[in-house]
């Protein structure tokens, strides 16, 4: 039911003093910019951030490689992506306070997906889903390739596509704290505090509300609308409920290397076998498939992805980087939905008001700016209307019936 239809008390029957109008969990990338959207269409709604850690220390949006792609596979991921690019060149339009330049270092020199004659005709596919959304990607021969890149080893690969606009990458960190700050500036209520319980009114078959939440010092704040974006965590907080959201926390290393010799005008790379590698600054940041799969494994790197097997992987495609040094790596949680690797975003299932905005499987970040428009388009008017993301609505996990993202890259 959209908010704006709900009279204050009727649809609970509870009025607290610490009444929000939208309560959001979790103040990450996902929180910030739907609190920022909300605010931005409705200065007089009361809207709330709930976070237990504003140092983000082990958030996925300070630990994300922030990257940005037309290359997906799901037109709705591509419609995000494009709307997350025009807002990142604008970024300081949206989200400046008081007139100060927001610099994201956006950069655009592509991601360059390569395949083998087995994964060929898988990006052929994916090239015409992409182009005909108005992606613009140039397919590469291997002869090609090695013009554009003559630091790359072609053997084994057949075919590369190369994004000639909208891609490359820009600091994801900044762009949260500019949401939040924004946010905050606009009169989102900030609170601390971790969400220990849900509330609700009703039972199943017949819908249910979200009536208030229970923080772990004890405070309880009613609400009209509730919101889970808690990223990882979020199916934690289903769980409690008995909603299917199978979303999980997935580790996931990056690698800073340096290599001596310069890799001009590399793009980020998508190798055959999995690995992926982009420049940062004077380094090269990587990644591989990870050796473990399972959920909830400690926030630690795992330097055994990049052993030696691993190595002659990447000195293999590119020959400089035999000579290249390990200089540190970190480790983040992908917020993986498990069911197809795609987020999933709007009411959840069985609920007139309570939202979710998580499983983004790694390309969140990128698709902030527009997820986060849809979902308080959703709140307000009842349903999405810049970007339809309902193909990505819940109801497709309890109906079993996924929306695959076949580009997910490590
Ligand atoms: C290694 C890595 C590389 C990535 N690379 C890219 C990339 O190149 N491009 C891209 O677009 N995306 C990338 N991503 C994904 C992107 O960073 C995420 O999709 C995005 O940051 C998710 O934001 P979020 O707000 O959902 O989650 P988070 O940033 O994790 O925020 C969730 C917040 O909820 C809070 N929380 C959880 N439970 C509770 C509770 N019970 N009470 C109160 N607060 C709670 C947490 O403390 C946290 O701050 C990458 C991620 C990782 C880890």
């Amino acid at each position: 039911m959209p908010l704006r239809n709900l009279s204050s008390s009727s649809a609970f029957g509870v009025v607290s003093s610490e009444r929000i109008d939208v309560a959001i969990i979790g103040a990450g990338v996902m929180g910030a910019a739907t609190a920022y959207w909300l605010k931005r269409s409705d200065p007089n709604l009361s809207v709330a951030v709930i976070e237990r850690d504003y140092s983000f220390s082990q958030a996925s949006s300070t630990l994300s490689a922030s990257s940005i792609r037309q290359q997906f596979s799901c037109p709705v991921n591509i419609r995000l992506s494009q709307f997350g690019i025009q807002f990142l060149h604008a970024v300081s339009e949206h989200l400046s306070c008081a007139g100060e330049a927001i610099d994201l270092g956006l950069t655009e020199p592509g991601y360059l997906y390569l395949a083998s004659t087995d994964q060929e005709p898988s990006l052929r596919a994916a090239w015409e889903i992409q182009s005909g959304h108005g992606a613009e990607i140039s397919l590469l021969s291997a002869p090609e390739l090695t013009r554009h890149f003559p630091w790359l080893n072609t053997d084994g690969i057949t075919l590369g596509a190369l994004g000639l606009s909208g891609e490359g990458w820009f600091d994801g960190p900044a762009l949260h704290q500019a949401f939040l700050k924004k946010a905050l500036s606009l009169g989102v209520i900030k609170i601390q505090g971790e969400v220990k319980a849900i509330h609700c009114e009703g039972s199943r078959p017949g819908p249910r509300f979200a009536k208030s939440v229970s923080l772990a010092d004890g405070r309880e704040i009613s609400c009209g609308a509730l919101v889970n974006a808690a990223g990882a965590w979020s199916s934690r907080l289903a769980r409690d409920l008995d909603i299917e959201l199978p979303i999980g926390a997935a580790r996931r290393t990056v690698f800073v290397l340096s290599c001596p010799t310069p890799l001009v005008d590399c793009p980020l790379l998508i190798d055959t076998t999995g690995f992926w590698l982009r420049p940062e600054g004077r380094f090269l940041l990587a990644g591989m498939d990870p050796r473990a799969e399972e959920d909830d494994l400690p926030l630690e790197p795992d330097y055994s992805e990049l052993g030696e097997a691993q190595w002659a992987v990447l000195a293999h495609r590119i020959p400089a980087l035999e000579a290249m040094r390990i200089e540190r790596a970190w480790a983040g949680y992908y917020e993986m939905n498990h069911f197809d690797h795609n987020a999933v975003i709007g009411p959840l299932s069985g609920f007139e008001n309570f939202y979710c905005i998580a499983g983004f499987s790694g390309h969140g970040m990128q698709h902030a700016p527009g997820a986060g428009l849809a979902l308080a388009e959703w709140i307000l008017n009842g349903a999405p209307e810049t970007i339809d993301v309902r193909p990505l609505g819940h109801d497709r996990v309890i109906r079993g019936e996924p929306l695959r993202e076949l580009n997910v890259i490590g």
